[in-house]
């Protein structure tokens, strides 16, 4: 269901990034959020703390917001790009999550993908997390980069960066988000003491076909 450009919608975005920030899933001024509404899409100011941002300071990129045309007082995220690409790509997601969480920007820098180690690794679509080449931020190519990196995936590491989660809408996409960077812990962890083993092709088959039975889609309450 795709989001009304509401107060409530608006609000539900700051309330999010406050939560990335006290739950530790992101810190400062990193990181942003947008939802694609019936108007466009609604994301968060560049650089505006969040403990500092009303409603009215979302901003509002119209239409499929390729254009970056703004609507608000301020600048939209200086990654407003890879936001607007991913929506026009896909049809599923309705909301993106962008965030510099430290285990998911740790293994980042290592610039590898992050294999089957566990079976959370389904609740992204495939059989690892991809890391996307590096690219300057907020550019073009860092779009580009990010959208190779998703593909048939709701969630992948930006090299050198941090990591982007996506959701059919914005409840779904901070619990991506959450989950991806307890894999990224965790796999660190494992590295610290062994060497994980990789589940096989046919066991994340096997695992995605019983998250077709709903696993992360909840009822909507409106
Ligand atoms: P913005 O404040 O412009 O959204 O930038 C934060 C960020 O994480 C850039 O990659
Ligand atoms: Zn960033």
């Amino acid at each position: 269901m795709i989001q009304k450009n509401t107060r409530e919608t608006r609000q539900s975005i700051i309330d999010a990034c406050l939560w990335m920030n006290s739950s530790g899933l992101n810190q400062g001024t990193s990181g942003n959020i947008s939802v694609f509404t019936d108007e466009g899409i609604l994301i968060t100011p560049s650089s505006l703390p969040y403990e500092e941002t009303q409603p009215e300071d979302i901003v509002l990129l119209p239409g499929d917001g390729l254009l970056g045309e703004a609507v608000g007082r301020h600048r939209p995220s200086s990654e407003w790009k890879f936001h607007a690409d991913i929506y026009n790509k896909r049809d599923d997601i309705h909301s993106v999550v962008h965030t510099h969480s430290i285990y998911a920007t740790a293994l980042s820098m290592l610039r590898k993908d992050i294999p089957s180690v566990h079976y959370m690794i389904g609740v992204f679509g495939g059989d690892s997390i991809r890391c996307a080449d590096y690219a300057h931020y907020g550019s073009k190519e860092l779009s580009e980069n990010a959208l190779i990196a998703l593909q048939d995936r709701t969630g992948c590491l930006l090299g050198t960066h941090g990591m982007i989660a996506c959701g059919g809408d914005l409840k779904q996409a901070l619990w991506r988000a959450g989950e991806l960077e307890a894999l990224c812990q965790q796999y660190h962890l494992a590295c610290q003491i062994g060497k994980p083993s990789i589940l096989t092709a046919q066991e994340m088959i096997e695992v995605r076909e019983r998250m077709k039975s709903g696993y992360g889609v909840w009822p909507k309450k409106d």
